[in-house]
């Protein structure tokens, strides 16, 4: 009885009732998706600052369902996550990146970046599934780069915690390394970066954003983030680089890698084997 009280208010307030239609709409979508082929890859460059060259790219998953605009991730991730369609989606994600990057990691030397929900890490499977889709497309372990957030640890038990530790261990035992994403947004950033197994911090956009502001407590924060991940030899990515000033003054601080417009949005797999054939560094 208390449930179908509940389900009233949802009937009877148009907004909610509208975003449930939606939803329901795109999950139903969604399990089409994979299938269907309407999942494509973009991938962006992420650079050195000193020298302009690609170091790596990061797929970024696109949705667009016959006959109606694209759905950002913003949009259908969340969904996918909380249905678990991400874990079928996630692999199609991995397999897509790993037969794109295979080519540019041989010419180039280019790593390959991909997303990872909680809800793919905690698959039994998990690390089996990454190494066996790896051997698959001929890809070294080390090519590979897998970003996790902080907030896939929310609300885990300290031994489901500890499980999820051991798996991203594991993975960096054959040289799959791991990003830490969205560094400095969440509640914690510090105490994970002292817990977890990471090789990368991506330095969230708000941070970047805030610095030509003129921003004097972000830029301390800053400079303090990309000296810390230093002295414990983590690698940082700055992300949301739209303009030249920031790449300037993140260089100077100290940033080897960054990501954003100002170098290229995220692109298709044959923009990006143009990319590389025209940025003759190697
Ligand atoms: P993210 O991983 O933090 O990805 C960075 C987002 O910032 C991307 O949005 C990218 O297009 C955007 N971006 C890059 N440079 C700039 C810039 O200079 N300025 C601004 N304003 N934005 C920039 P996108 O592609 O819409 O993806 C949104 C989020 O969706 C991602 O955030 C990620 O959390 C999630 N996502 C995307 N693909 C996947 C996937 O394959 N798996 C999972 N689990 N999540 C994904
Ligand atoms: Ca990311
Ligand atoms: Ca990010
Ligand atoms: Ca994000």
């Amino acid at each position: 009885a208390k449930n179908a009280g509940k389900d009233q208010v949802t009937v009877f307030a148009p907004a909610l009732r509208h975003a449930q239609l939606e939803r329901t709409r795109l999950t139903a979508g969604l399990r089409q998706a994979v299938e269907g082929g309407e999942l494509v890859l973009n991938y962006q460059p992420v650079v050195n600052l000193a020298g302009g060259e690609i170091r790596a790219v990061e797929a970024l998953l696109r949705w667009s369902p016959p006959g109606s605009r694209p759905v950002p991730p913003d949009v259908f991730i969340p969904i996918a996550e909380e249905t678990g369609l991400i874990v079928p989606i996630g692999r199609w994600v991995l397999e897509q990146a790993c037969a794109d990057a295979h080519r540019w990691h041989e010419q180039y030397g280019i790593s390959v970046t991909v997303n990872i929900s909680g809800r793919q890490l905690r698959e039994e499977d998990f690390t089996e599934m990454v190494l066996g889709t790896l051997a698959r497309y001929g890809l070294p372990e080390g090519a590979l780069v897998l970003e996790i957030t902080e907030s896939m640890l929310l609300a885990t038990t300290p031994a489901e915690t500890q499980r999820l530790i051991a798996v991203l261990t594991a993975l960096r035992e054959h040289g799959v390394r791991i990003a830490m994403d969205d560094f400095g947004t969440g509640y914690s950033s510090l105490s994970y970066l002292r817990t977890l197994p990471v090789d990368i911090l991506k330095i969230d956009r708000s941070f970047t954003t805030a610095l030509t502001d003129d921003d004097q407590r972000t830029r301390a924060f800053t400079k303090a983030i990309l000296e810390l991940a230093a002295s414990l030899r983590v690698d940082t990515v700055v992300e949301g680089v739209e303009l030249h000033e920031q790449a300037v003054l993140l260089q100077r601080m100290g940033c080897p890698l960054a990501q954003g417009y100002l170098f290229s949005p995220p692109v298709s797999a044959l923009q990006i084997d143009n990319l590389l054939s025209l940025n003759p560094w190697r």
